[in-house]
């Protein structure tokens, strides 16, 4: 019989977390009315980003209540990105559905995965149709950014396609292979390759509590994919600074003529203004774009673990995990 994991981010979402155990039982017993004639053995787990809430007790009761749950704790928040990362680390399935805790990615979508897994598919991607409540400067600010997004990177990184998908082990064994500890899994699933295909799905309003993902978050996660798949600002910065030197020489020899031929009246205190607050800002603005570079790399070269677990529910399986790079 096929395994399928489920793996579920959780932070501070006690609320949901009964409501999703209860939506998700039908397909846990294989009685889901689009499971057709389907018979999976199922395996949950359940990732607890470090919550402040009761969400990681009400986890554990759930794995305590019914074996095919296993849950892991975090040290700390480590964000949604490495507490993905702590649960590929962990499936046993022959193939993954992640999916986040808040009830806004339809569960019967996931049978309609599993049809599509079934055909060879080895990544089915849900396509947001709606957006859910959304305000529309967020709705503006997404569309703009993957336009930029997708015109300077060389991997296709889809709008409207987020981590509500089905992964093949295969594409799971590649993705654990990248170790980076600046994730941007979004990315990743793109930079891996393997057969996709999208299925679409309408995203459902919170049911409870808020989203995490702030406009800081957001904006810090936006740069993140910027700068993990392109070096173009960087292209940009010298393009920019290659114009701006050519155009200051053309100037320079402009000034020193008109000074030769008419001598120096004094005048220009407009200009040379103008002129020093140009170079000085797109100086700034290359270094800072530089500084986004090296930033990473000095990030990276540390080699921290992208994750540290503080506790999760034993299983033979946990004994032979390894935060190490497997071999592909
Ligand atoms: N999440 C997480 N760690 C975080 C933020 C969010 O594990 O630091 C989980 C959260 O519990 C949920 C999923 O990631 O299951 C998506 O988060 P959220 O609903 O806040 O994001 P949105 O749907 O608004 O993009
Ligand atoms: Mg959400």
């Amino acid at each position: 019989m096929k395994k399928i994991t489920l793996l579920i981010p959780v932070y501070n979402e006690e609320e949901s977390i009964d409501a999703l155990y209860i939506a998700l039982l039908p397909l846990l017993d294989n009685t889901h009315p689009l499971l057709v004639g389907a018979q999976y053995e199922w395996e949950i787990i359940l990732v607890d980003d470090g919550s402040h809430d009761l969400s990681l007790k009400k986890i554990k009761e759930l794995s305590f209540y019914d074996s095919r749950i296993r849950y892991v704790s975090l040290s700390r928040n480590f964000g949604k990105e490495n507490a993905l990362l702590a649960g590929f680390d962990r499936m046993t399935g022959d193939a993954m559905v992640i999916m986040d805790a808040d009830l806004q990615h339809p569960i019967d979508t996931i049978p309609e995965m599993l049809e599509m897994w079934e055909e060879g598919y080895e990544d089915v991607y849900g396509h947001r149709l709606s957006r859910g409540r959304e305000s529309i400067l967020r709705k503006a600010f997404t569309r703009a950014y993957y336009s930029i997004l997708n015109r300077s990177t060389s991997v296709d990184i889809l709008p409207n396609v987020g981590d509500f998908r089905l992964l093949d082990r295969k594409v799971v064994d590649a993705i654990r292979g990248l170790r980076e500890s600046q994730r941007y899994t979004k990315g990743l699933y793109c930079w891996v390759g393997f057969k996709k295909t999208g299925i679409d799905f309408k995203t459902a309003d919170r049911k409870t509590g808020k989203t995490h993902m702030s406009a800081g978050r957001l904006i810090n996660l936006a740069l993140e994919g910027i700068t993990s798949y392109t070096t173009a600002p960087l292209r940009i910065a010298t393009v920019l600074g290659f114009i701006v030197s050519l155009v200051s020489i053309c100037y320079m020899i402009y000034i020193v003529c008109k000074t030769l031929i008419y001598g120096e009246p004094i005048q220009g205190f407009p200009t040379i203004i103008c002129t020093i607050l140009f170079l000085g800002g797109s100086q700034l603005l290359a270094l800072g774009i530089i500084g986004e570079y090296i930033g990473k790399i000095y990030n990276e070269s540390k080699h921290r673990p992208p994750y540290i677990v503080a506790e999760e529910s034993q299983t033979e399986t946990n004994k032979s995990i390894t935060t190490k790079a497997p071999q592909l």
